[in-house]
């Protein structure tokens, strides 16, 4: 028998050769007391650049309150999936908010991002069908891909002429076809040309799947003209510019009530804990009224780009891209000297030789941390 242990010894080692080893940081956030995102490192308290809580609701007070008052009301867990004895009422006030704020019909919760995407894109494609997908989607999107036993194709990024190559090539093999995309995609922070896929997508008879993990509040401009189409499918995440915890897929009644009855990952996992679930709601109200709020990390993300003369910034993640990992890792441990946490993010998570600081915005930064970020930044852009 192959030793086990020496089988994962191996692995790790071939990692570290091509410099892909991942080690967690042993960065602690630094809690909620403060008024500026921080993270905790050897006893150092950082400026946080990595978290994608671009709009401070993570520990904002309301949200705080909220979710306190889920936890006393319902207790820390839901004890069981939805359909078994996990649904509560604060559940269908959670849809209700998404699907007002996406412009959809009906929206329904996952336990997070990943599994939505996983759930929804298996519970609608099959063996006889085509997914085409953004080269640069997330892992989530090709895990459902590959769960679905659909054939995945990849067009290049952002890339229209190619979607529609592969659209005119093999559309007319496949039953039904899926395009899948994300709004403001993770790594980059550019923006897909959603009117035009979508365009594509009615002329060529296929479906839409949008992942707005990152464009919760930014993008209702883009996605609210195709929301409610025949064949148009929004996922995301209460995660990220939410501040708590979950993933929802959004559509028609139809296309929700047949992801609520075929989706693995919804039917199988337990219910999300009742207190993100009231944190969500508050969050997603407050993200609903509060434009100053949710304008800031985008200012702040073109003052940091203008600073630098870099192309402007598309929405609040900003990457810088260094090519070799060694470089980005080195990037990365000078500005922790300099104060500021910002990952290093290497292949395969980003194309090879893409390796890049991903800096990221939040409406809890100050104008001169991102100043003073911009001056610490500025030897290394132009490095790759
Ligand atoms: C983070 C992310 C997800 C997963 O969301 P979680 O709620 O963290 O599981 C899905 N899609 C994209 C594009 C993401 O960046």
């Amino acid at each position: 028998m192959t030793s086990l242990n020496q089988f994962a010894q191996e692995q790790l080692s071939l990692l570290e050769a091509k410099g892909q080893r991942r080690n967690l940081p042993e960065a602690s956030m630094g809690g909620v007391s403060q008024d500026t995102p921080t993270v905790m490192l050897q006893g150092r308290e950082l400026i946080n650049f990595s978290s994608n809580d671009y709009f401070g609701l993570s520990g904002h007070p309301n949200v705080l309150k909220a979710a306190t008052q889920g936890l006393q009301e319902l207790g820390t867990g839901a004890t069981a999936a939805r359909l078994v004895c996990g649904d509560y009422p604060a559940y269908r006030k959670l849809e209700h908010t998404l699907a007002a704020f996406k412009n959809t019909e009906a929206a329904m919760v996952f336990s997070t991002g990943y599994a939505a995407n996983m759930g929804t894109i298996a519970a609608l494609m099959g063996k006889a069908d085509l997914i085409l997908a953004d080269k640069f989607a997330h892992a989530c999107l090709l895990d459902g891909a590959a769960l679905s036993s659909a054939t995945l194709m990849r067009f290049a990024h952002n890339n229209l002429k190619h979607l529609e190559q592969l659209l005119e090539t093999h559309r007319a093999e496949y039953a039904h076809c899926l395009i899948v995309t994300e709004s403001i995609f993770s790594m980059d922070g550019d923006v897909a040309p959603i009117s035009d896929i979508a365009a594509l997508a009615t002329t060529f008879g296929a479906w839409l799947l949008i992942d707005d993990a990152h464009g919760l509040g930014l993008t209702n401009p883009i996605l609210n003209p195709i929301a409610g189409l025949d064949g148009v499918v929004f996922t995301g995440t209460l995660s990220k510019a939410a501040g708590n915890l979950g993933g929802y897929v959004a559509g028609s009644k139809a296309l929700v009530d047949c992801v609520l009855n075929t989706a693995r990952p919804f039917i199988f996992s337990t219910a999300l804990p009742p207190a993100v679930v009231y944190g969500a709601v508050q969050a997603l109200e407050m993200i609903a009224t509060d434009a100053e709020r949710v304008q800031r990390p985008m200012r702040l993300a073109r003052f940091f780009t203008s600073m630098l003369g870099m192309p402007e910034a598309h929405s609040p993640i900003v990457p810088v891209i260094l090519g070799e990992n060694n470089k980005a890792l080195k990037a990365s441990a000078d500005l922790l000297e300099k104060g500021f946490y910002v990952r290093a993010i290497r292949p395969p998570t980003v194309p090879p030789n893409t390796a890049r600081l991903r800096i990221t915005f939040s409406a809890a930064h100050k104008d001169a941390q991102v100043k003073n970020l911009a001056d610490a930044v500025r030897p290394w852009v132009g490095e790759s």
